[in-house]
């Protein structure tokens, strides 16, 4: 096992993309496998030494960020075991990069459907986070794939958890260990949102035991390996970029998109995606073709059988011009080289914004709400409301299907910072009073404890540490990450 303690070697386990100075640890250790992981934590127990659990450090969350203690990188445990064309799952280990399952997965005709667009992640860090991503909107979140967990808790002890095998009750919350051990919990009382969501531990009476270490981002235990499901590969894929001349219609031809796909999946779309205007300017230093004017664009993407292309842009092409646009202000791939530009389009966005905070060097404010449906276009005009009142540069984009766009404040100054932080509260109470998450895909890390808050109240949060507690007594495992390590009262 390797063990670095080089500052300047290890400073970088110290950074993610949430831009959260401070972070600090005395030593990076890279496990092989699971016995090693396992002598570690114990080891780490006895001492109280915090222990943060890093992936491919790609949270914008500041969750894999060290605040003392020593980092676990997952990077060297990462075999994929099995990919079954029968079974139709992937067996791996948490270190492998979504990147590398996609392409293992492609050889074999099959498909991960679920993953951030960011494919440097690993699929432990999308399993501890509750990763989404453009699929998503067809497919489901990462929880909805994941079949089997193995696990290390702060003790060394192993779970072994498949979906399906345990329930979790308000009357019998027990989580019984690999070695017969049982741990007495006592399970949230908070209302989880309709929404997809990633805020905090996943707790409902009847659940399956296996949800609760879905997007526990660090702090409930190690996940080691991991069982997915996988699906057949499209046979093919129809992808298109609609720009508008008003946002509005963007977000009404959304909208439609989303009510057609969900009356007929069959026909309906695998991802639809929205760039604000302000996007679209990042977009158009990139690219030149992007038209002038456009104030809002939709990206989506339909799994089509080969010669279906045709009769796919014509059905699209009568919602498009319902919605003010027609055939000149759309782009359609033609082929699979241009179908991939047009992912890596959308990928540059959030990485363009990630860049542009880096040479600001004022940490950007962003949300990662998802609102019911029903509220969708409300929420829209709450953001441009709030936004051209604010005059603080601002860019939207994100899984628009879902009812879920990143807003993101980029304050240039003190007072702008002061006043984006205040913009954002009002966004995040806005969306939480429409039944909406305040994190729907990235987590609450150690940014967002406030957030957390007005969504499930200092007694919801106070239930969550308790839990915690219960499984990592020693409280070691990601600390700070959901909520602060104060409440979990450890000596
Ligand atoms: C350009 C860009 C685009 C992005 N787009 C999306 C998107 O579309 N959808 C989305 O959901 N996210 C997105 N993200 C955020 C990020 O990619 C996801 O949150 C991802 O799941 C993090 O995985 P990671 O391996 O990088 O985890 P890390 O950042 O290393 O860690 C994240 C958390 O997981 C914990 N963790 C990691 N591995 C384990 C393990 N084996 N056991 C227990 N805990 C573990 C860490 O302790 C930490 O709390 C994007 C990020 C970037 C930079």
């Amino acid at each position: 096992m390797i063990i670095k303690k080089d500052q300047e070697i290890i400073k970088s386990y110290f950074e993610d993309v949430s831009n959260l100075k401070g972070g600090h640890a005395t030593e990076v250790v890279f496990p092989e496998n699971a016995g090693e992981l396992s002598v570690i934590l114990k080891e780490a127990s006895a001492k109280k030494t915090p222990v943060t659990i890093s992936g491919g450090g790609t949270s914008t969350t500041g969750s894999r960020i060290p605040f003392g203690g020593i980092v676990v990188s997952m990077e060297k445990m990462n075999r994929i075991h099995d990919i079954s064309e029968g079974s139709m799952t992937a067996k791996v280990q948490a270190g492998v990069t979504v990147d590398s399952l996609k392409d293992a997965c492609d050889k074999k005709g099959l498909f991960y459907t679920s993953h951030p667009t960011e494919r440097s992640a690993f699929v432990g860090g999308t399993v501890a986070t509750n990763a989404s991503g453009s699929r998503s909107f067809k497919y489901g979140p990462t929880r909805v794939w994941v079949k089997r967990l193995k696990m290390i808790l702060s003790s060394g002890e192993t779970l072994d958890l498949g979906r399906g095998e345990r329930t979790l009750t308000r009357k019998d919350p027990v989580v019984k260990l690999d070695n017969g051990r049982e741990i007495r919990i006592t399970l949230p009382t908070y209302s989880m949102p309709g929404t997809k969501s990633s805020a905090g531990y996943f707790a409902k009476d009847g659940m399956d035991l296996i949800d609760l270490f879905i997007g526990q981002e660090g702090t409930l235990s190690v996940i080691t390996d991991i069982e997915l499901g996988l699906v057949r590969k499209p046979e093919d894929i129809f992808s298109c970029f609609v720009f508008f001349k008003k946002e509005e219609d963007s977000w009404e031809f959304a909208d439609e998109a989303r009510r057609i796909s969900e009356a007929d999946p069959g026909k309906g779309a695998l991802s639809i995606e929205y760039f604000s205007g302000n996007a679209l300017g990042i977009l158009k230093a990139k690219n030149a073709n992007v038209p002038a004017g456009a104030m809002g664009a939709i990206f989506f993407e339909e799994e089509i059988r080969p010669g279906y292309e045709l009769a796919a842009a014509d059905r699209w092409l009568k919602v498009i011009s319902r919605h003010n646009a027609s055939s000149e202000d759309t782009w359609v791939a033609m082929n699979e080289k241009e179908a991939k530009d047009f992912t890596e389009l959308r990928h540059m966005i959030p990485e363009s914004v990630n860049e542009i905070v880096k040479q600001i060097g004022y940490q950007k404010f962003s949300t990662d709400i998802a609102v019911p449906e029903d509220r969708f276009l409300e929420i829209m005009r709450f953001y441009k409301e709030t936004f051209d009142k604010g005059g603080i540069d601002n860019v939207m984009f994100g899984h628009i299907g879902e009812c879920h766009v990143h807003t993101n404040l980029l304050p240039r100054s003190e007072e702008e910072l002061a006043r984006s932080r205040e913009m954002v509260i009002a966004l995040i109470k806005k969306g939480v009073s429409m039944g909406g998450t305040v994190s729907a895909e990235h987590g609450i890390g150690k940014t967002k404890h406030k957030y957390l808050e007005i969504m499930y109240g200092p007694q919801g949060v106070l239930e969550m540490a308790r839990l915690k507690k219960a499984i990592d007594p020693a409280c070691i495992l990601g600390l700070d990450n959901i909520f602060p390590r104060e409440l979990l009262k450890c000596a």
